[in-house]
């Protein structure tokens, strides 16, 4: 087998806020067996664990700013030498940068390995914005909610372990601005750059979430 072969599921799912990139990644790790790696979930558990990383990560998270690229990198490196990730990972908010991007080809190619398979979820303004301000998250199995099109059975709890739903401080409507013009400066260039490479797979995001699982798929497993 060739190093190429080994990495045919590095997969990147790139994506503004609010895309649904969390719930297809759940969504599609569970079915692939490879584990589920959300920057955004890991700067999230340092911030919980007070960590210093955590400490240097939250005033940026919650003002909805990118966290360094140096920090980031770091946190990412160090996950994949997980012996969990040997068969493959999926990367959930990373790249999220240029320099994240050209770093992810480095440790790639330190694995004998090309460039990832990206997929770019696409969906309007409109509906990030409906999307984020009615969504909830449960603080013990991390499932995602929306109060309008998911909501839990019963009220504001999570239907698996009964935890009380939260909001994440970034959800709210001045942090969701600053994210969505972080994304657009910063990580929508990612999608020139891995289309310039071959890599790059659009999906509409705009649609049942089972329909888009169906279709990442098909394409991941192509
Ligand atoms: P997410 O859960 O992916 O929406 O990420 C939540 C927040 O974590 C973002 O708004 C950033 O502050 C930070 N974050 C997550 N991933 C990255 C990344 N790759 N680079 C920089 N900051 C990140």
């Amino acid at each position: 087998m060739s190093g190429e072969d080994r990495c045919l599921r590095a997969v990147v799912f790139l994506g503004p806020p609010g895309a649904g990139k969390g719930t297809q990644a759940r969504l599609i790790t569970r079915a692939l067996g490879i584990p589920h790696i959300s920057t955004g979930d890991l700067l999230r558990e340092n911030v919980e664990n007070r960590t210093p990383l955590g400490l240097t990560a939250k005033a940026f998270m919650e003002r909805g700013e990118l966290v360094s690229d140096e920090v980031v990198n770091g946190m990412v490196r160090e996950r994949l030498r997980q012996p969990d990730c040997e068969p493959g990972f999926l990367l959930d908010g990373f790249p999220r940068t240029l320099r994240q991007a050209e770093v992810l080809k480095e440790l790639l190619r330190e694995r004998g390995c090309g460039a990832p398979l990206v997929v770019n979820l696409g969906i309007s303004y409109t509906e990030i914005v409906k999307r984020l301000g009615s969504r909830r998250i449960c603080p013990v199995c991390q499932r995602t909610y929306n109060l309008v099109s998911q909501p839990p059975l019963n009220d504001n709890v999570c239907d698996d372990d009964g935890a009380v739903l939260q909001q994440r401080p970034d959800d709210r409507e001045e942090a969701i601005r600053e994210r969505l013009t972080a994304y657009e400066a910063r990580t929508a260039p990612l999608i020139e750059y891995y289309k310039a490479q071959g890599r790059l797979h659009e999906v509409n995001g705009d649609r049942r979430p089972e329909k888009i699982a169906e279709e990442l798929l098909q394409v991941i497993r192509q």
